[in-house]
């Protein structure tokens, strides 16, 4: 393919990409010992001085200090704001999809990981979420595609198994110039933030599994979702949670959902 016509992904590698790796969210000072490899966090439950009254954390799955730290690293190699880890991959995939409601639909590629797939087409349709797969390497069938009912286009680039590349900024473009309310997903897993940023291509959120490059070592089970957008961050922690986050605990998420 000539290179004009190639879709555009991340070519500039972040000089600091190695830097923010071993020292974002990893500051030595926030922990009593000055430990300089982060603690691991077993405990379940933190002291509280009265109800409410704790010095950050109160439960871990509402979140933990190496799990702190580990999200604010992730999203600081992805260019994102915030970002929320979870125990696999596809338990990432499954709180995007519950930000849908039932009768709502997804655009997705034709060529996915196959958790993803069958995710969509065995596991989200019994919930009435409807589904069409496309060829995303033709940008140019996008637009017709995109329903009404329309709330999600799910992406890969490049795809699983295929590994064909498609063009995320043409179609996060795209989409957003139908309606800017659809939430544009990349599932980055294949090029890591190393490669490519899609954030910085016009997508909102980022998917990982963890426990492919990212992890490097085959060693971790483990998903992750970054985003820019603090609203639909604070939706997202709230299906992670199914509970007001400790700093949001005032908002009403009930309305948002
Ligand atoms: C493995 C994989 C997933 C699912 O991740 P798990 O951590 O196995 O749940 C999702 N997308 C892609 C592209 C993958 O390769």
């Amino acid at each position: 393919m000539a290179d004009s016509n190639y879709p555009k992904c991340q070519k500039k590698i972040d000089p600091h990409f190695g830097t923010k790796a071993i020292h974002v969210g990893q500051n030595p000072d926030q922990w009593s010992f000055k430990d300089v490899v982060p603690p691991i966090s077993l405990t379940t439950t933190y002291k509280q001085y009265g109800p409410n009254d704790h010095a950050g954390f109160e439960y871990s799955r509402c979140g933990n200090p190496t799990r702190k730290v580990l999200q604010n690293c992730i999203a600081s190699l992805d260019a994102g704001k915030h970002c929320l880890t979870f125990a696999s991959g596809l338990a990432a995939t499954t709180a995007v999809v519950q930000l849908l409601q039932a009768g709502d639909h997804i655009l997705c590629g034709d060529d996915m990981y196959g958790g993803t797939n069958r995710y969509f087409s065995k596991i989200a349709s019994k919930f009435n979420v409807k589904f069409t797969m496309t060829d995303m390497t033709n940008d140019k069938n996008i637009a017709k595609l995109i329903l009404p009912e329309t709330k999600l286009v799910w992406m890969e680039s490049p795809t699983n198994p295929c590994m064909r590349v498609v063009d995320l900024e043409s179609i996060s473009t795209i989409v957003h110039n139908i309606r800017k309310d659809i939430i544009v997903v990349v599932d980055n897993t294949f090029q890591t933030p190393y490669f490519q940023r899609p954030l910085e291509l016009g997508a909102d959120v980022v998917l990982y599994s963890l426990s492919k490059y990212m992890n490097g070592h085959s060693d971790v089970i483990m998903g992750a979702l970054v985003v820019n957008d603090t609203e639909l961050f604070d939706r997202l922690a709230y299906i992670q949670n199914c509970k007001y986050l400790h700093s949001y605990k005032l908002i009403r998420f009930d309305i948002m959902l």
